[in-house]
């Protein structure tokens, strides 16, 4: 059984069978079939799909914000900001992806050679839960408009948030069959990845479940884009905006209750200003409201599951028997719903939980840096390498730095954020490929080259 809890009151929302093997093959052959079709549609028709994408999702909103809400715990306001994302980057695909695709002259000894883009065919997507719209809609929108086809296996917890995905691509008019949301639970998964009517994977989640599914896919020779976990730093220099760099901090950490890949997790500041930054930091992330997630002003709704919000825990525990100082926070919330406050450890080092492993909730660590040297060694003293932030008033210094900084992204005097417009991803065991941009449009395509004499 496949079931949907709201975590705010831990109150069951909806049960689903799993769809069974013949409704998951049929699924398939239908995404074969719609997508042979589908590729053949010149992209000026399949970016009018793109279009029709952000409309519905617009309209739709309120009702999907609240589904997003009552299924993984976010706040409503979070939720509808999502869905406007989503809307926003099938719009930037809809106006860029022709010139994205278009085809790229290379001169060379035939009378005529170009890069062409062709799709790879059906992508599976297995997506998390932190942002059930989003995770899918990156990865759709640009795929949709190179022409393939797309099976969708979501997080569990989220079933509804899958089925209303589905359900925005019809209301859309994608050809019939070209999308499906199939509900199925983790045993099926390798099947698909190996089913010859798959191109290609997609994956958004943790980086052990990374290993699984790139392994799987290695197997099957199969091309994969992995988006997986982060513990990103951000890094506060002595000559930083201290109080600017501490307001951005308190939203860097905890937006979507502190799960998102791409949350600062380690805040590393020199130790010139951390004394400053971490009373600024702790006040502002003490005055975050936690409550019913449905409520406007909430900025802290619950923890999606039990079973995170216990394996958070046992991290902040540990982290403080290893010696970091709780400036706030640190104890589950008691009561219905998987509530943690907002939580601020400081004096944490390396070999400390919070240093080594990826925290997916609202903790966040404070390490004490001597120096820019130390600083830049210390963000890099970590398995991940997903975003980065850097707070300095010397840009040119910063322009440097970053290039030192091991990450698909650096953010200098902001915080990490996806954008449509510029590519997104890691490096190290956050995973591999790209998403968003002109470089996550040609993820799922074959790139032809075609040679005339
Ligand atoms: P997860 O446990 O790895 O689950 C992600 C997806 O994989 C879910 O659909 C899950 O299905 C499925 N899955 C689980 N075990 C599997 C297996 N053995 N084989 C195939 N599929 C399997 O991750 P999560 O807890 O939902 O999400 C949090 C993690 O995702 C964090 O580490 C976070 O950093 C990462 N993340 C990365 C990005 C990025 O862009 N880099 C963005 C968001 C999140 P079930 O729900 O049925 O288990």
């Amino acid at each position: 059984m496949i079931v949907s809890i709201n975590p705010a009151t831990e109150h069951e929302l909806a049960r689903f069978t799993p769809h069974t093997e013949s409704e998951v093959d049929a699924a398939l052959d239908a995404a074969v079939a719609a997508q042979r079709r589908w590729r053949a549609r010149p992209v000026t028709e399949r970016t009018g799909l793109l279009r029709e994408l952000a409309r519905v999702l617009r309209e739709g909103k309120p009702r999907y914000a609240r589904l997003i809400t009552a299924e993984m715990g976010k706040p409503i306001t979070e939720a509808e900001a999502e869905i406007e994302k989503c809307a926003v980057t099938c719009e930037h695909y809809a106006e860029h992806a022709p010139a994205y695709l278009a085809d790229r002259p290379v001169p060379s000894n035939a009378t005529e050679s170009a890069i062409v883009h062709d799709p790879l065919g059906v992508v599976l997507a297995v997506m998390p839960w932190n942002y059930p719209f989003w995770q899918f809609f990156r990865f759709a929108a640009p795929a949709f408009a190179a022409g393939n086809g797309a099976i969708l296996k979501h997080a569990n917890n989220v079933p509804q948030c899958a089925l209303a995905v589905e359900e925005v691509v019809r209301a859309a008019g994608a050809p019939e069959g070209l999308f499906r949301t199939v509900l199925v639970e983790v045993p099926a998964v390798a099947g698909l990845i190996a089913d010859d009517r798959i191109a290609a994977v997609t994956l958004t989640g943790s980086t052990e479940v990374g290993a699984i599914v790139a392994a799987q896919a290695g197997a099957a020779l199969k091309k994969q884009v992995l988006e997986l976990g982060g513990s990103d730093p951000f890094i506060v220099l002595a000559d930083a905006d201290v109080p600017a760099a501490a307001r951005t901090a308190v939203k860097a950490r905890f937006v979507n209750v502190g799960q998102s890949c791409v949350n600062a997790k380690r805040f590393i500041v020199d130790e010139a200003v951390a004394d400053e930054f971490t009373a600024a930091f702790t006040e502002a992330a003490t005055a975050l409201k936690l409550g019913d997630p449905a409520e406007r002003d909430t900025t802290i709704g619950p923890m999606a599951r039990a079973n995170l919000r216990a394996a958070l825990h046992d991290q902040v525990r540990r982290t403080a028997e290893a010696g970091a100082v709780v400036r706030t926070g640190g104890e589950p919330v008691a009561g219905p719903g998987f509530f943690y406050p907002a939580t601020v450890l400081d004096h944490v080092t390396p070999g400390m939980a919070a240093f080594d492993e990826e925290t997916f909730g609202p903790v966040a660590a404070i390490t004490r840096a001597a120096g820019t040297e130390e600083a830049i060694t210390l963000a890099n003293q970590t398995e991940f390498g997903l975003g980065a932030a850097l707070w300095t008033a010397d840009v040119e210094r910063a322009r440097e730095l970053a290039r030192t900084i091991d990450a698909g992204a650096v953010f200098v005097n902001g915080m990490v954020a996806s954008d449509a417009r510029l590519p997104f991803g890691g490096i190290k065991k956050s995973g591999y490929g790209r998403e968003l941009g002109a470089d996550g449009i040609r993820e799922f395509v074959n790139l032809k080259t075609l040679w005339i004499g």
